[in-house]
Formats: C-alpha cells, structure tokens, sequence
C-alpha cells in the first residue's frame, strides 16, 4: 500500500508555478501587475535574451517594509485581501499570494524595495526563500522609493520545463506583447521596456487615446471608432476597428474585465457576432474594448493566471456587447 505524505513547500510552488509560470512573459504579466498594484507611476522593464536570462522590473510603487520581504516571497501571503468578502470585491490584480512564491521556485529572484519614508532601501537576495532553507538574508540597498524585482534564470532548476522554452526572439516576442497589453489597460502610468540593452518602447502617461496611438500606432487609430456606452452597472469603452482594418489574424483584439486582459469565449462569440455581417468569415476585428462590471458579478478566481473569468449575468453581458458594438 502506497503511504500518504505532504510535500515539501518548495516542490508545491514548483507544481504551482506549472500553472502560473508558463514562459518569461508570464512572469512579466505577473511583476507589472504586483507594480500596478502597488500605485506605481512608472514601470520600467529590462530583458536580457528574451527574459530567459533575466528580467528586471522597477518601479515607484508604496514598496515593502524590510520585514515583508521574505513574506512577499512566501506561499499564500499577500498584502491585498484578508476574507472571503475581500475575494468577492477584489479590486487588484493580485490576491492570491502566489506569483513571486511560484517564480522565486523556479528562477533566483531579487527583491530590492524602499517605502517613501525608509532611509534607504532593503535587498533580499534570490532563492533562498524559495529554496525553503529559512537563511534569507535582508540587506541595505541603495534605490530611490519602490520596488525593485529580479528575475534571472528561469527554470535553472527545473530542466524539464526549461526545454518547453521556445528561442530568445520567440520568447521576446510574448513579453513584448504581455507588456503592452498592461500598458493598454494603464495608460496613466508611463512605461518603459528595453530588450539585451536597448530600448524597444517607451510611452509617457496621457490619456488612453494617446496610449493606444503610442501602442497600435496611427494607422489603427485612423480607422477606428470610439466606443462609450453605459448600461446600469455595465460599461463598455474603447476604440473598435472599422470592416476595412479587418487583420488575418486575432493580433490585434484586445479585450479587458475591469482592467484585466481577458481571453473569454463569451465575449469573443459577442464580438464575432457583432462583426458577423460586415467581416468576411477569414478577417479578424481589430479592437481595444474595456468591459466594466461590478466586481461582485464577475468570477475572476478561476484560473491561477486570471486570464479567464465567470460572470454571473452571462446573456446580459453578451447582449450588451453585441449592441454596443
Ligand atoms: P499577490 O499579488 O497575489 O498578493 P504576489 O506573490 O504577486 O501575490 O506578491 C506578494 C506580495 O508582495 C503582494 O501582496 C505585495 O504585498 C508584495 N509585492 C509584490 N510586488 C510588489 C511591488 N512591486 N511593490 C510593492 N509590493 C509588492
Ligand atoms: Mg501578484
């Protein structure tokens, strides 16, 4: 008879992480939204070999005490939820307190954070927490107030998953496309990325309208129409694509639940819909389209990566959508 034991802490983040930390782009998604979390004005990335070898995020957010540093990397802790009622309204990001417990597992993470009124900042330096052992060390840094997160060598320790890794330009190309999808969503917080040291994009804060020029450029935004409309608790705003900028492919269909980057088959089919009669079946709409409920009528714990959600209302929301567009 095969007997029962619990598995050591550091295995259980790296199953977790199986889920959460498919590829450098979803470590990126996971940092910028912990930065957005954290208030932050300014988000600056830095990649080295398409964030395989490492990925960099700073930025001016409230940071973290000293003593919140190996907590930050620790399973299940988090500062931004306490009960189940904070679960239903949640308005961050982030809740579950398992990200950087998941990177820090599988790549060697370091933190380097400054609260506004701390003398200078603190450096927890990678892995060890993750590596379960308890002997992390926190130490002065130099660094201005925010945050600092290192991500260098992903998969180091887990070759299996590191063979799933596609080459440095494939993987570039998911980061790229993960932060603009964030900086889409947060045109109020300028955001800065540079790939094996030179820069690949900078957008300064503004209005979404010159976030989605800076991000889709102006031919797109040449063929667009502004989408507002108000239905009770229910808000749909963007920029949808005209028939003739229809694309051959889904590149350029961004759709958000309340600042989230969704992929949701509801509103797709809603979407496909609406195009129906002035696309050719083959063409793909192009659009930028922020959907906005109110949080206790969307289910956004369905998956570790949030990319999916429920909603209570489900015909509701797919009728709105259809007439709006
Ligand atoms: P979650 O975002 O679900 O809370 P994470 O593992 O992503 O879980 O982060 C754990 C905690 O670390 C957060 O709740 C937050 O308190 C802190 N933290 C992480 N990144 C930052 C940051 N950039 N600035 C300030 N605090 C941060
Ligand atoms: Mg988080």
């Amino acid at each position: 008879m095969p007997r029962i034991h619990p598995l050591p802490d550091l295995l259980v983040s790296q199953i977790a992480a199986g889920e959460v930390v498919e590829r450098p782009a979803s470590v990126l998604k996971e940092l910028i939204e912990n930065s957005l979390d954290a208030g932050a004005r300014r988000i600056d990335v830095h990649l080295e070999e398409g964030g395989i070898r490492l990925l960099r995020i700073g930025d001016d957010g409230h940071g973290m005490a000293p003593d919140d540093l190996p907590l930050a990397l620790a399973r299940h802790a988090t500062s931004k939820i306490a009960t189940l009622e904070d679960l239903e309204q949640v308005a961050s990001y982030g809740f579950r307190g398992e990200a950087l417990a998941s990177i820090a597992s599988v790549a060697r993470v370091t933190l380097t954070s400054r609260t506004p009124d701390a003398p200078h900042a603190s450096r927890l330096d990678g892995g060890t927490v993750g590596q379960g052992d308890g002997s992390a060390k926190i130490f002065p840094a130099a660094g201005a107030p925010g945050t600092t997160v290192e991500v260098a060598d992903l998969y180091f320790n887990t070759p299996a998953r590191r063979k799933f890794l596609k080459s440095a330009a494939t993987e570039y190309g998911h980061c790229d496309e993960a932060f603009c999808r964030m900086a889409l969503a947060n045109p109020g917080v300028a955001f800065a990325l540079s790939h094996n040291g030179s820069a690949r994009h900078r957008y300064a804060a503004g209005s979404l309208e010159r976030r989605v020029r800076d991000v889709l450029g102006d031919d797109f935004f040449a063929h667009v129409r502004l989408i507002d409309l108000a239905a009770g608790p229910l808000r749909l705003n963007g920029y949808a694509a005209l028939p003739a900028y229809s694309k051959a492919s889904r590149s350029e269909q961004y759709c958000y639940v309340n600042g989230r980057f969704v992929r949701d088959k509801l509103l797709s089919h809603a979407l496909r819909e609406a195009y129906a009669d002035v696309l050719h079946g083959a063409r793909q709409p192009a659009f930028v389209l922020f959907l906005e409920v109110d949080p206790a009528a969307v289910d956004v714990n369905v998956h570790p990566a949030k990319t999916e959600v429920r909603f209570r209302d489900s015909r509701g929301i797919h009728q709105f959508v259809f007439h709006a567009i």
